[in-house]
């Protein structure tokens, strides 16, 4: 009795706050057999702005030396601005904040933000097909920062710079033409030879301390994983950076950091790895390099393996789908792939969150404005936008000058949608599990809505409580025989308050 009154205290202590854990779908922790884990920014945290900061210079540095101007050299990193999962438009290298449908929320061309009118000129309806990947990007991951702010950088110093004439698709100087498109792959370029070649790894390694988060609970949590299930790393790192990487993440003097796990997957190529995957081999530890052949093997503690598949892993550990639950940061390659092809239950990391529900705390009398404005909106049809689109204005730069990772106004973004279908749970960090018993049942708020139809009436029962970082009335608006529900805006705000 004890024991439960402690981890009460111990929920309620950091009940929604950054160290809650959020549900989307309710989730036994007794049933779980298997944690998996991804190692980059799930397992091993990286400082913020600083190793974004690192990230940018170095990208900058790259491109200088493949021949862009020496004036880059200028640019400093600016965490304000950049919000991950905008889309990079490499046809009119505007950054573009979209919902899960394409329609655009937010369009930015360097740093210049576009108004509606001037939206829809370039973008019939405001919308994108985001399924066009030649043309857009989704800057999906926290490796992706340093370039969203790049592209905004370079743009606005092409469009400013008397050398160049801009043009729709580019930037022309004499007879030399550059392409939004050929600016896009070569700052691609850079950031991937600057994580694979470039110094990257060296200097982080070299500064541990600036650039790596340390924190001392995590070989507590991954002992107290060990006891209640299996404990396995799938990541994309090779063996030698991974190797490494134990510097920063688990490990005591008394317990060496592969200890802690059952299984250590290497080389995994994600999201292939959650499909046909790729050939298991053993990694020879001394020398870093693969032994030749597929491994046929047992499993057997202590062994590294490189390439393999989620099923692979399934056969080794000897547990199904939903035994498993996935913890990594990346939305679509571990969460998404993983949820979609395997069934296994998800666990999303979002380090933003922290910052996003200190918002949504300071600033609820903004969005107490924007619902009570979307309410007489929709009651008064010739009521002006200009107030509703102010308040929407003002609650973005709250965050950051390219607003919410969840939201625009009370629009959800693409990402805020993906985090509700793929993520079973997620938090600031997964070591908020650390809060939670291993018996306890993650419940997913109550939703429950009733339809009476009369002829002239709705009657709407909505029960549930609303996770920081969304907003529901838009997802929830009904329509009977064909016409929007005016009236459920005026139910959903009295259930709310
Ligand atoms: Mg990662």
């Amino acid at each position: 009795k004890l024991q439960t009154q402690k981890w009460h205290i111990l929920m309620k202590a950091h009940c929604g706050t950054g160290s809650s854990v959020f549900v989307n779908r309710s989730l036994a922790m007794e049933k779980i057999k298997c944690f998996g884990f991804d190692m980059d920014y799930t397992l091993a945290v990286y400082k913020s702005p600083e190793y974004e900061s690192l990230g940018f210079d170095l990208t900058v540095e790259r491109l200088v030396s493949i021949g862009y101007p020496q004036e880059l050299l200028n640019f400093v990193y600016d965490p304000s601005f950049p919000t991950r999962g905008l889309v990079f438009d490499a046809m009119y290298g505007n950054l573009l904040k979209v919902d899960a449908y394409g329609n655009i929320l937010v369009c930015v061309h360097g740093f210049n933000f576009l108004r509606g009118p001037d939206i829809r000129e370039l973008y019939p309806n405001k919308f994108i097909q985001r399924g066009d990947t030649d043309r857009f990007y989704i800057l999906n991951t926290l490796f992706n920062l340093p370039e969203t702010y790049l592209f905004a950088c370079l743009v606005d110093f092409f469009s400013n710079c008397s050398r160049y004439t801009s043009c729709d698709a580019g930037f022309k100087d004499g007879d030399l033409f550059m392409s939004y498109k050929s600016m896009f792959q070569d700052v691609r370029d850079s950031v991937d030879w600057v994580h694979l070649k470039g110094s990257l790894k060296e200097k982080t390694v070299e500064n541990l301390e600036k650039y790596v988060v340390k924190d001392p609970k995590l070989p507590l949590l991954l002992s107290r994983m060990n006891e209640v299930a299996k404990v396995f790393l799938a990541t994309n790192s090779d063996y030698k950076y991974t190797e490494v990487s134990r510097q920063f993440t688990p490990g005591t003097p008394h317990r060496p950091w592969k200890s802690y796990f059952d299984l250590i997957l290497v080389d995994a190529r994600k999201p292939v790895f959650f499909g046909e995957g790729t050939v298991l081999r053993q990694v020879d530890t001394t020398t870093g390099r693969l032994k030749i052949g597929t491994y046929t093997g047992p499993l057997q503690h202590g062994i590294v393996y490189s390439g393999g598949s989620s099923d692979i892993v399934c056969d080794l550990l000897g547990a199904k789908g939903k035994d498993i639950i996935y913890i990594g940061d990346h939305i679509f390659g571990d969460i998404l792939k993983s949820k979609k092809r395997q069934g296994w239950r998800t666990f999303l990391v979002i380090p933003e969150l922290a910052q996003e529900l200190h918002v949504w705390t300071d600033k609820s009398s903004i969005f107490e404005e924007l619902q009570s404005l979307e309410y007489f909106h929709n009651e008064l049809s010739g009521m002006s936008l200009c107030p509703f689109q102010k308040v929407t204005h003002d609650m973005d730069m709250c965050y950051g000058m390219t607003g919410s990772l969840f939201r625009s106004g009370s629009r959800q973004t693409l990402f805020a949608s993906q985090v509700m279908r793929y993520a079973d749970l997620y938090a600031a960090s997964f070591i908020n599990l650390l809060y939670y018993p291993f018996s306890y049942l993650f419940r997913a708020a109550h939703v429950q809505v009733r339809f009476t139809h009369t002829s002239q009436f709705v009657s709407v029962t909505c029960t549930f409580s609303v996770p920081p970082g969304f907003l529901f009335l838009r997802l929830l608006r009904p329509k009977i025989d064909g016409e929007s529900c005016k009236n459920f805006f005026l139910y959903s705000c009295i259930e709310f308050s």
